[in-house]
Formats: C-alpha cells, structure tokens, sequence
C-alpha cells in the first residue's frame, strides 16, 4: 500500500476502529481552458491533477452515515431516513450531499436500488487544496460517488456520477456549478485533457503531449479566498441565462462569433461583455484543442492568453493577485497563462517550458512580495488518472 493509501486507511481506524472496506479515490482539476462555458452548455477543457481526496469507507449493519475528514474536526452523522438537502451545512455537505443524491438516483431508477443502501462510515484524506480552484469539492464529491455506487452496488455509470457531484454541490451545498468539475475529476487520464461538450455530455479525451514537448504546468495559488456560493458567481450565471434568453436562444452554446454584432445591438454593453466572453471562449477552447493536435503543446500559448484578458475584462472576474501571476508569468516567458477556476481568487496556470519552471516560479513569487501581497503556493501540476478504487 502506498504512503497516501496507508494515511487513508490508518485515519479511518483512528475515527472509526477497525478496517475499511475499500479505498477510493478522486483527483483535483485544474482547467486548462473554457472558463464559466459549463452552464452555458459550451465547451470545456479541464485535466485531471496529482493531487487527490482518498475516502476510505465501511458498510454498516444499520442506516447511520457517518462522516469525518482529517481537514476538519469531528464526525457528523445522519441516518439515510433523515438525509434532508435543506439540513446540511458545512464540510459534511458535500460528502453527505451526495449521499442523498445517490439514495436519490437509487430510489428513482428501475434497479429497486434502495433496499441494498446500508449505512456507511467515510474517512476522508486529501491533497487537493480547498478553495484555491482546483475543485477540492468536486474530488470530495466523487471520490464519495464512487465508494458509494460501488458498496450499494448501483452500478452507475461516470455520467451519471458526475450528475449527482453536481447536484450535491447545486442542491445541497447551493453552489450553481456546471457538470465541468466533476467530469473532470471522474473521466482524467495521464498526459491527457478532457474535451467536455457540456451540450450533451459528450467527452473526449485529448492527448497534450506535454512531455514530449519538454512542457509542463505550474499552479500559482494565490492564496486569496473565492466562494462559488456567493454573489459573482450566481451574477455571472445569471447574466449569462439574460442574455441568452434576450438574443432568443436557449443557451449561449447556440451563439457564435457571427452573433455577435446582434449581440451588440439588442444587449446593454455588460450583459454584452459577459456574452462575448461566453461565444469566445467557446472557440477558444476548439482552437487549443486544434492547436494541440496539428502543431503541439507549444501552439497553445496564445489562447491561454486570449482566455485571460477575456476574463479580465469581458466576464470581469480576475483579481489583481491573479492578474500579477498572470502578467509575471507571460515576462518571464511562459508559453502562456491565465486564471483559472470560477475567479474572485484562487489560482492561475502558467504553460511553461520544463527549463524555465524555476525561473518562471522564482519570479512570480519576487512580484508578489514586491506587490506586498501574500506569497502565492507555485507548484507543478501533471495530468492524472481520474476517480479509482484503489482498494
Ligand atoms: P474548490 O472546489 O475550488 O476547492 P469550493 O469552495 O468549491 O472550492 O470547495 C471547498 C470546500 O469543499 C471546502 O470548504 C470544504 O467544505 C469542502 N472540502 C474540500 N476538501 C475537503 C476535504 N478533504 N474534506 C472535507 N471537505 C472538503
Ligand atoms: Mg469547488
């Protein structure tokens, strides 16, 4: 058993006694590219990161889950009866949310599942940091999906597990995110991007071929705080469904870049730029998956870039810290950069030549402390398998 599976385990017997029925485990994302196109039924361009939630989890004689994580304190417990999505709150929300997703899914599909959901005790480990927009919520969320689908035997499919990590997080935890977090972090493969067309769920997966090309990426954490359940957020989203709804479309997925002067005409000039972020972003994310296909990863630096100032001045959710990382990683010469995530914070990503790693990251952290700000965490991210049993 590795280091990680071994922490995992040996937590679950500090909290609960005794062994674990099985391990599981889900990774972070960091997205690569297609920022806020989830919910507008566009396209997306996540990985799957090196760093995961493990759950290690138990069946039990009775209806009571029971819940604890070594990043907060305490245990909650509720019985399978009691699952009410409006008690929630909390940490607990998240794996507990899915619980009542699943019993949910279970309940309403044909396979009677219900009657095999027995009461379960999760442990859960991780090094997915939480809040930074890596998605430390959508590896919880799956990692949990996965031990539970398999203990209740329900024999759902990645779709539909990543339906229910949304649901959890939209009803649960009131979080209006797009299914992009947790198809990430289910579907990921090594050195692969998932092309998620969020349309029809349609995923692909994209080889990137960063080691060949002596390429890789570095997560600049800023460390400045972001809630998806609070106010920019919901706006963006809202904004957005406006603007669809006034340019008579049942989503912005429908518009493109020859929309856009309509666009002009019928919206006022901010539901206008959020709508043009939207439509370009779309084609920003074929473009790179293109670019990556026909010339390499080294091609893609110029929509990393677009991306940015996009979100920096169109969807308007960039942040000072996040815009420094950005503009320092470009000088030091990164192929290229941008924030990534829902905004308001968290982290941006730098595309950099292996060689240039120390440099890029060096620099990046003398601009922070120059700019006073809080020193940023700078570390390499490489894409990783997506959600597994590991036990
Ligand atoms: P992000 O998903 O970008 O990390 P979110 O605000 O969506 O940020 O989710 C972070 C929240 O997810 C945490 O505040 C916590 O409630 C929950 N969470 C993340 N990791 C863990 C963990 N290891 N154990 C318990 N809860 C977690
Ligand atoms: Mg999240």
């Amino acid at each position: 058993m590795n280091e990680v599976l071994q922490l995992g385990s040996e937590y679950f017997s500090s909290q609960f006694s005794g062994a674990p029925d099985g391990l599981w485990s889900a990774p972070g994302r960091v997205n690569l590219i297609g920022e806020h196109t989830d919910y507008n039924d566009g396209f997306a361009f996540p990985i799957a990161i090196d760093k995961r939630t493990t759950v290690a989890a138990r069946a039990r004689a009775d209806r009571l889950l029971r819940v604890t994580s070594s990043s907060f304190p305490g245990v909650v417990e509720v019985s399978l009866e009691d699952l009410d999505p409006d008690a929630l709150t909390g940490w607990a929300a998240y794996p507990l949310g899915v619980a009542w997703a699943m019993a949910r899914a279970a309940a309403g599909g044909a396979s009677g599942g219900a009657s095999r959901m027995s009461g379960v005790d999760l442990a859960l480990t991780s090094d997915v940091p939480a809040g930074a927009g890596l998605s430390s919520s959508a590896a919880v969320e799956c990692a949990v999906a996965l031990a539970l689908n398999d203990l209740w035997e329900l024999g759902l499919d990645s779709q539909a597990l990543a339906r229910i990590g949304q649901l959890a997080e939209n009803r649960v935890v009131g979080a209006p995110t797009g299914i992009m977090d947790q198809s990430a972090s289910l579907l990921g493969e090594p050195d692969h991007g998932i092309l998620l067309d969020c349309q029809n769920l349609l995923t692909e997966t994209v080889a990137l071929g960063f080691a060949v090309a002596g390429v890789g990426l570095l997560v600049i954490d800023t460390r400045t705080s972001h809630s998806h359940a609070d106010g920019g957020y919901a706006s963006r989203r809202r904004s957005c469904e406006d603007g669809a709804r006034r340019l008579g479309v049942g989503s912005l997925r429908a518009l493109g870049p020859d929309d856009l002067p309509r666009a002009a005409a019928q919206l006022d000039g901010q539901t206008y730029r959020r709508v043009r972020h939207i439509i370009t972003e779309n084609q920003r994310v074929l473009a790179t998956v293109a670019a990556l296909r026909a010339s390499g990863a080294g091609a893609i630096g110029p929509f990393l870039d677009e991306s940015h100032l996009s979100m920096r001045d169109d969807f308007e959710i960039s942040t000072p810290e996040l815009d420094l990382a950005v503009a320092s990683a470009q000088e030091l010469g990164a192929i290229g950069a941008r924030m990534t995530g829902g905004g308001f914070g968290g982290a941006a990503l730098a595309l950099v030549r292996n060689d240039d790693a120390g440099k890029v990251a060096g620099g990046i952290a003398r601009d922070f402390a120059r700019a006073r700000y809080t020193a940023p965490h700078i570390f390499p991210v490489t894409a990783s398998e997506g959600a597994r049993r590991e036990l």
